[in-house]
């Protein structure tokens, strides 16, 4: 294909305006130092734009000499491509002319006459190398445009003569097979000789342009997050009967459904919308509304703890589907990992049906209700066999549940897995476990050159059972750990969560390789209660009691509803949570389709005033009005992209993400309220 002419007689135009534009753009500078004091690779204050800004509108600049206009006129009217990179590669031949886009990359001068430059395509995925000759009436142009700005190319195909080096680069550096020799270069705009980018450069989170510019991983992130989306969808799609993607509203309602919201102010007095924590009441409204199957990337905002990984936004793939039990939500999510496994993944895919594990099961085992399989160090209680006088050692509680698990060393050392445990318990990842007030680890390295092989203070018999069940090597660890006689509640017990840092930290430091694999199952049969805690505002009722998935839950088994009446803290809610090496990849749950029944979980076992039940009207409307049994769930959409990549943070999955305080520094969001807008939405700062 040539160039059309429309391309060829604007890349002919204007490289003159181009040098006194790099002298404005010099004097600009040379005043915003003046002004301000400019730190590279530190992000632009706002007042250096202003700055610049105000220099363009002073009076005594001639109107007729505004070089960015000229500049920027070049851009507009800028060649199309006759090629993206990749059909480029594929059908481009010798000889032919043509215009590519792209990145300018580092220029090699070879000679005065001659200069090598590397053009990286918009998708920043190829390489190729451009020639340019004095011969070129584009020699001089190329050298005056700054490294990394965007360019639009013109030449012609020749065969590139690669040097060994060149074919053996990494897959970033590679440059293509063919080269183009320069005929015509065209600058797009400029790139600022304050900004410093290399493949090595770490930008900060202001610029997170920049990290993601130079970043290839995390562009990779972005685009594989794409592919995962379509595949679900793919999937969801083509079920029969199928899913229908339907949007939610954004603007929704206040409602005690368990998170902290984040409130909209409307410029109606004293009204407010809520965001919603997830679009639970709506996907149950469509159950209602002859909608069989309903999915949605539904984007949720909870102004919660933000410590573990969270985001105060995020995305869900939430489905729900009436006429269904948690049976048929459970399958159907196991379609969808397949599916994803079977296109996306090397690993091999997931066999069906995930095996289920009770709450209780999860909880006694791993001491956690989202435990890493993975990992070994199953945790079993040990308190019968322990000497009184060792219990006291470990603890100041009466009675306690003491549980053990063994921790393997590595190479049979003793002294290593002393070093590490040492480091470990000094490392702040250590303190929580040192400070718990129901007191620390019992620690024991099992030493086969010491009496009882270290085993001492269990005495001869309780040193002996504890052999037969931990079957320990010379160098393994023996941990103890006490708790209070209670049942189960909560997400882990200290023990669980002693076993996930030792084995996070034993990786970390290269003392144990990390799990591999992915070990798929579902946790089940959570209770439907839990107590109310100071952390989460659940329904806010006086029960003490709060829902430990949300109050839409419904109990499992027909004497579960009996079990309200009675002991609602015993009812077993119809829960169930995807569960993959140590993360929470989403939880559903059938739902209570009768709505007097919906508005007796709320008035009558969570106690919730009739104020904020009547929050829920439109909900037990819906309920009201024939609402067939239904049942859903929601994946934490940006978390199973990071499992997939095996990514530790789910930053490193979304394009602009909240920092730990929940802030977008790039943004500076959020911002202080000014007087005006206050006075807009009618609100008044209470004084501190
Ligand atoms: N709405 C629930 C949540 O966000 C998921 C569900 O029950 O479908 O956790």
């Amino acid at each position: 294909m040539l160039l059309s002419s429309v391309g060829r007689s604007s890349l002919r135009l204007r490289a003159a305006p181009r040098e006194s534009y790099i002298e404005i753009s010099n004097y600009i500078r040379g005043r915003r130092t003046g002004l301000l004091s400019t730190v590279r690779n530190r992000p632009q204050q706002f007042g250096q734009f202003h700055a610049q800004q105000r220099l363009y509108e002073q009076p005594h600049i001639d109107s007729s000499r505004q070089p960015f206009l000229e500049q920027y006129k070049n851009a507009v009217e800028f060649p199309r491509a006759t090629y993206d990179f990749r059909t480029f590669l594929s059908e481009a031949s010798l000889g032919q002319e043509v215009v590519l886009h792209g990145y300018l990359g580092n220029r090699a001068d070879l000679s005065k006459k001659l200069s090598f430059v590397r053009l990286t395509d918009p998708t920043m995925r190829h390489n190729i190398q451009i020639v340019a000759s004095a011969k070129s009436g584009a020699f001089e142009k190329l050298k005056s445009i700054a490294t990394n700005s965007p360019v639009a190319v013109r030449g012609i195909v020749q065969q590139k003569k690669g040097s060994k080096s060149e074919r053996d680069a990494p897959d970033t550096e590679k440059i293509e097979a063919w080269e183009i020799s320069l005929e015509d270069i065209h600058a797009l705009n400029d790139f600022p000789k304050d900004i410093i980018m290399t493949s090595e450069t770490v930008f900060p989170p202001e610029q997170r342009y920049l990290h993601l510019r130079t970043d290839r991983d995390l562009r990779e992130a972005l685009r594989f997050r794409a592919q995962v989306r379509n595949i679900c969808k793919e999937e969801l799609d083509q079920s029969q009967p199928p899913f229908v993607e339907i949007e939610t509203p954004l603007l929704f309602k206040s409602t005690p459904e368990g998170a902290r919201e984040f409130l909209v102010p409307t410029r109606r007095r004293g009204m407010a919308y809520a965001l919603p924590q997830s679009p639970q009441q709506y996907k149950q409204i469509l159950m209602a509304s002859g909608i069989p199957r309903y999915y949605q990337f539904a984007r949720c905002f909870r102004d919660e703890d933000l410590r573990a990984d969270r985001q105060p936004e995020f995305t869900q793939l939430d489905l729900e589907m009436s006429f269904a039990t948690g049976e048929d939500v459970m399958t159907t999510i196991e379609g969808v990992i397949r599916k994803l496994w079977s296109t996306l993944m090397k690993e091999p895919v997931p066999s069906g049906p995930f095996r289920r594990m009770s709450y209780q099961e999860a909880m006694r085992r791993y001491g956690s209700d989202k435990p890493d399989t993975r990992i070994g160090m199953e945790i079993s209680p040990i308190d019968y066999l322990l000497p009184v006088d060792l219990i006291s050692k470990i603890t100041p509680l009466m009675d306690p549940i003491v549980e053990v698990f063994k921790f393997e060393g590595n190479d049979n050392d003793p002294k290593e897995t002393q070093r590490f445990i040492t480091e470990f318990l000094d490392s702040p990842a250590g303190a929580p476990f040192n400070n718990n007030p129901e007191g620390g680890p019992g620690i024991f390295i099992y030493d086969a050159k010491k009496p009882l092989c270290g085993l001492q203070p269990f005495g001869f018999e309780a040193a002996e059972r504890i052999e037969d069940m931990l079957e320990p090597d010379h160098g393994d660890l023996i941990v103890l750990q006490a708790r209070k006689r209670a049942p189960f509640s909560g997400g882990s017990t200290p023990m669980g969560d002693l076993r996930r840092a030792l084995h996070t930290a034993s990786v970390e430091k290269g003392f144990k390789p990390a799990a591999t694999g992915f070990d798929f199952f579902w946790v089940v049969d959570f209770p439907l209660f839990s107590p109310s805690t100071d952390a989460e505002p659940g329904q806010g009722g006086a029960a003490g009691i709060s829902s430990t998935h949300h109050p839409f839950t419904a109990p499992k088994t027909a004497a579960d509803v009996d079990m309200l009446l009675t002991d609602p803290t015993q009812v077993v809610a119809d829960h169930y949570d995807l569960v993959v090496n140590g993360v929470e990849l989403g939880g559903g749950s059938r739902r209570i389709h009768d709505a007097k029944v919906q508005e007796f979980i709320l008035r009558d076992i969570l106690k919730m005033p009739p104020e904020r039940l009547a929050d829920f009207s439109h909900l037990l409307e819906a309920l009201r009005a024939g609402c067939p049994p239904h049942a859903g769930i929601a994946l934490g959409f940006d978390r199973l992209v990071a499992v997939m990549l095996g990514k530790e943070s789910v930053r490193d999955v979304i394009a602009f993400p909240k920092t730990g305080k929940g802030e977008d520094p790039m943004v500076k969001a959020p911002t202080p309220m000014t007087e005006e807008s206050l006075e807009t939405y009618h609100l008044r700062l209470r004084d501190e």
